[in-house]
């Protein structure tokens, strides 16, 4: 059996969009920050202080301990936590909350970390496959008129031919292969690889635009080489695959439940379900086929979180398979939530104790404006001098992130206009339409105190 083929195929949205722009901490090779590197600007002492958690964390020497970032909103505690992950490799998830989030799901908190804390950590999988090259030379789709809405119709199977160097290949694929084939946007001509073994298809080119567009934390598969001249090659393939995606398949196969389109109608996970997949992941390792890929779960405005939820993080990272913990924060003093006790960043002491703190600073106008040429360089958004001028007064008056979200729809607008770049018109425009967070919390406000009267 292939365990890579039986595991899901995991749709997640893709939240580190907002920071694709961060490659690793831009550190030389004595660790001192350069101004501007990787994709990040300023903020060198955190940026070396987080190098030295990095190296701390190759070496093994983080175990028990996490990290805290101090500093004022928007001073890029996320964007740095991106970057310890991307340092520690492509393929390292990573899982951002923010501390709020743990009274909002319906599940218990504990389920919640739980889940949170296993979605931080990987399973890197690989596997020796035979795989098929060739060019796609007859592409049949068998379609089923979908039985709850006659006006769709259903991929059910496919049957391809591929032509090789020296024959024709014809395999009939399952539902769900037929489905990735079509997401790939799989036609005639197309070289293509095709794993003789499952039938799973691959595709030059797609497989990395394929994997950046999932999740943060999972690379999709990925074909160490590229298959050159023989038609038939054994190949090793790897997936990077997270506890909690294991764990949803475990306990739906557990279920008899079928994973459609990553629909899971599962609540809650049992422990017993857990065991079995922590069972069968020292399998994989002991086998040489598994390796533990610790990721960065980053818990912004950690003074939310309750004593409930600080026990369970200090005893995560006491725990044999823990990612490494980052919490930030914006307050000093302050009480533990549902406690009258007052402490330092409203933490518990004996989860301070463990905590590397880090303070991060505001920016200044010069490092503003660098942020959003990396941004509009990253987004493809060529921008006027003087569209350049009016993001960074934005950014320093409102707030950097307000400033960034404002270039996509002021690119639509001067799209609109056959402009080949964005003015300040734009800019200004788009700020009128779109507001910040500060002006939409004043505005429904003023709206509920009419409401009153
Ligand atoms: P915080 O967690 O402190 O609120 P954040 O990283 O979540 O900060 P912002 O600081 O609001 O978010 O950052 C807005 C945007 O600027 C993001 O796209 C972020 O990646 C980027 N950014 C923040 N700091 C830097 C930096 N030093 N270099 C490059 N980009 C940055």
């Amino acid at each position: 059996m292939s365990i890579i083929e039986e595991l899901p195929k995991v749709k997640e949205f893709k939240r580190i969009g907002f920071h694709s722009h961060i490659k690793g901490l831009g550190l030389d090779e004595n660790g001192k920050a350069k101004q501007i590197a990787d994709g990040l600007v300023g903020q060198i002492e955190a940026r070396e202080a987080a190098g030295i958690v990095v190296q701390m964390i190759k070496e093994g020497k983080m175990a028990g301990r996490g990290i805290l970032f101090v500093g004022p909103t928007g001073t890029g505690k996320t964007a740095l936590a991106v970057a310890i992950a991307r340092e520690l490799g492509e393929d390292t998830p990573f899982v951002e909350f923010t501390g709020s989030e743990i009274y909002s799901t319906e599940m218990k908190k504990t389920e919640m970390l739980m889940q949170t804390l296993r979605k931080s950590i990987g399973v890197r999988i690989k596997e020796k496959r035979t795989v098929y090259e060739g060019a796609v030379k007859e592409l049949k789709i068998r379609r089923l008129r979908n039985p709850y809405n006659p006006y769709m119709m259903i991929p059910r199977e496919a049957k391809i031919t591929l032509e090789t160097k020296d024959e024709n290949i014809t395999l009939t694929v399952s539902e769900e292969i037929t489905q990735q084939l079509l997401e790939l946007g799989i036609k005639k001509g197309d070289v293509i690889w095709i794993d003789s073994q499952t039938g799973r298809i691959f595709k030059e080119g797609r497989l990395k635009e394929e994997a950046e567009e999932k999740s943060p934390y999972i690379s999709s598969e990925r074909i160490m080489e590229m298959p050159q001249g023989p038609i038939k090659k054994d190949k090793e393939i790897v997936h990077t695959i997270t506890l909690h995606d294991l764990d949803i398949y475990f306990a739906t196969r557990k279920a008899g439940l079928e994973i459609l389109f990553g629909f899971s109608p599962l609540k809650e996970i049992g422990q017993d379900v857990r065991k079995e997949v922590d069972e069968q992941v020292k399998k994989w390792i002991n086998d040489g086929m598994g390796e533990i890929i610790p990721g960065v779960l980053f818990i912004d405005d950690a003074h939310m979180l309750d004593l409930e939820a600080f026990s369970f993080l200090t005893r995560a990272m006491e725990s044999e398979l823990a990612p490494i913990i980052i919490l930030a924060t914006n307050r000093g003093i302050t009480k533990i939530r549902g406690t009258d006790i007052e402490s330092p960043h409203g933490m518990p002491l004996d989860l301070l104790d463990r905590l590397l703190i880090i303070t991060t600073r505001p920016y200044n106008r010069d490092e503003i404006k660098q942020i959003i040429l990396i941004r509009s360089e990253e987004e493809d958004i060529p921008l006027s001098d003087d569209a350049i001028e009016e993001l960074t007064n934005i950014g320093v008056n409102r707030s950097l992130r307000y400033a960034i979200q404002l270039m996509v729809p002021a690119k639509v607008l001067a799209i609109r206009k056959n402009k080949q770049k964005v003015t300040k018109e734009e800019v200004i425009e788009a700020s009128a339409k779109f507001i910040d967070l500060k002006s939409s919390i004043d505005y429904i406000t003023k709206y509920e105190q009419l409401m009153l009267h």
